[in-house]
């Protein structure tokens, strides 16, 4: 592979230019996003080399609900990934910005998403649904739909870091392993059956491909099982190095794994990674408002302090969500180091982005910047205690420019009908 293309193994907060942050924050406001497309294009690189995606006719679709943005999905397709959509508002999006061929992994699909996702494939696009009930076959059936099908199967394992993202096991997702193949016999009459589908849970780890290997595994034996199909789509959930002493995942050994697990196959493989691609390509830069030591007397020394920022769970949800952790780094000013407990200003315990974690003691207007922000960070925003989301910037190569505006406080009563 090209290796200047693809780009180091992982990108750490450190690796971040920090006066270029710093002029960001004074030219956009914050809470702010940055989104590196160059590191988008370096994961996506990476990636496709170590499936040797070329060679082997390996398929990489890209998991657009970690990262929607219009200027991620064209760089995303630009590098050579496909799209994988959780819902119609993604499906839309994939397309609008120059997919022509989109999947479309229906959870528990409203019919609204159906409607909607239907009407586009009636206009031409090239749709494949992944239907996970028997339920979501018929209703497709019933809407006229007898195009490109695939079945996703509940493995009964699940990889993942944190329960709220292991989703092999949870009966929600898919159909029994068990009931799968019949289920593809069935709609061989009625669709173009092209392939069968499982996604452990996000969070595959170098240490621990065992879990993975088994999934792999149970879809191959799955495959030879059912007869040639076009393709075996093994879901995503490769890992990433949130702490900075964590391993960056060795994709090698991830890629290898998985085609050794498989075995031999009538079919093309594909994986489906989302937070791979974009989660070291962003960062959230939020500006320190209030600092509170914890007996609030201004003590010094060992007194572990509150630093008081303008994002919050609002803006970053996922150590609220998942406890998950944010590497944090002090962009403005070295100084001896304190427990620092890094606070968001909504109204809620879990609004944290760490607890008393030895850093150098923040002062008010000191510029943080969170690292690993790309992926479900924007996505999962909201609006909750009124905040406006906010503002995102990407970077592509040595130009800069706003993706997202900042969201106004007018704007939140927008869809008010009674004002
Ligand atoms: C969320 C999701 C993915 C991507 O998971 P990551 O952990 O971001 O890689 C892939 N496939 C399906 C069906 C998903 O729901």
């Amino acid at each position: 592979m090209n290796a200047q293309a693809a780009g180091p193994a992982v990108r750490r907060l450190a690796d971040w230019s920090a006066a270029d942050l710093a002029d960001l924050a004074d030219e956009y406001g914050t809470p702010l996003y940055v989104t590196d497309l160059d590191r988008v294009r370096e994961n996506a690189t990476r990636l496709r080399a170590a499936f040797d995606a070329d060679t082997d006719d390996v398929d990489v679709r890209y998991a657009v609900k970690a990262h929607t943005g219009r200027a991620v999905l064209e760089t995303v397709r630009e590098s050579g990934l496909g799209a994988e959509c959780a819902s119609a508002g993604e499906v839309v999006r994939a397309l609008d910005a120059g997919y022509d061929s989109v999947q479309y992994t229906a959870v528990n699909p409203p019919a609204e998403d159906l409607d909607v996702v239907l009407d586009r494939w009636r206009d031409g696009a090239e749709v494949t649904i992944v239907a996970g009930a028997r339920d979501t076959v018929t209703r497709l059936r019933e809407r006229g739909f007898d195009g490109r099908l695939a079945i996703r199967v509940n493995p009964g394992v699940g990889a993942g870091h944190h329960e709220k993202v292991t989703t092999g096991g949870h009966a929600k997702f898919g159909v029994p392993y068990d009931r799968a193949a019949a289920l593809v016999d069935d709609a061989r009459a009625d669709f173009d059956v092209v392939g069968i589908h499982a996604h452990a849970g996000s969070g595959i780890s170098g240490d621990d491909l065992e879990a993975h290997r088994e999934l792999v595994s149970r879809m191959g034996d799955l495959a030879r099982s059912v007869g040639p199909l076009e393709f075996v789509d093994i879901g995503g959930g490769f890992g990433v190095p949130y702490r900075e002493a964590d391993a960056p995942l060795d994709l090698d050994a991830v890629a290898d794994a998985t085609k050794d697990a498989l075995g031999p196959v009538d079919a093309t493989l594909a994986v489906e990674p989302g937070r791979y691609v974009v989660a070291d390509a962003g960062v959230l830069l939020t500006r320190v408002n209030t600092v509170k030591p914890v007996d609030d007397e201004g003590s010094t020394g060992s007194v572990p302090v509150v630093a008081g920022v303008d994002a919050g769970m609002t803006t970053l949800l996922r150590p609220a969500m998942y406890d998950a952790y944010h590497a944090i780094r002090n962009l403005t000013d070295q100084r001896p180091e304190r427990p620092v407990t890094v606070a968001g200003p909504v109204c809620e315990t879990a609004d944290l982005f760490c607890e008393e974690r030895p850093m150098p003691a923040p002062r008010r207007d000191d510029l943080l910047a969170i690292g690993n922000a790309g992926a479900y960070g924007y996505e999962m925003a909201s609006t909750y205690n009124s905040r406006p989301r906010p503002a995102e910037v990407v970077l592509d190569g040595d130009k800069v420019r706003l993706a997202r505006e900042r969201e106004t406080i007018a704007g939140l009563t927008a869809l008010e009908v009674d004002r």
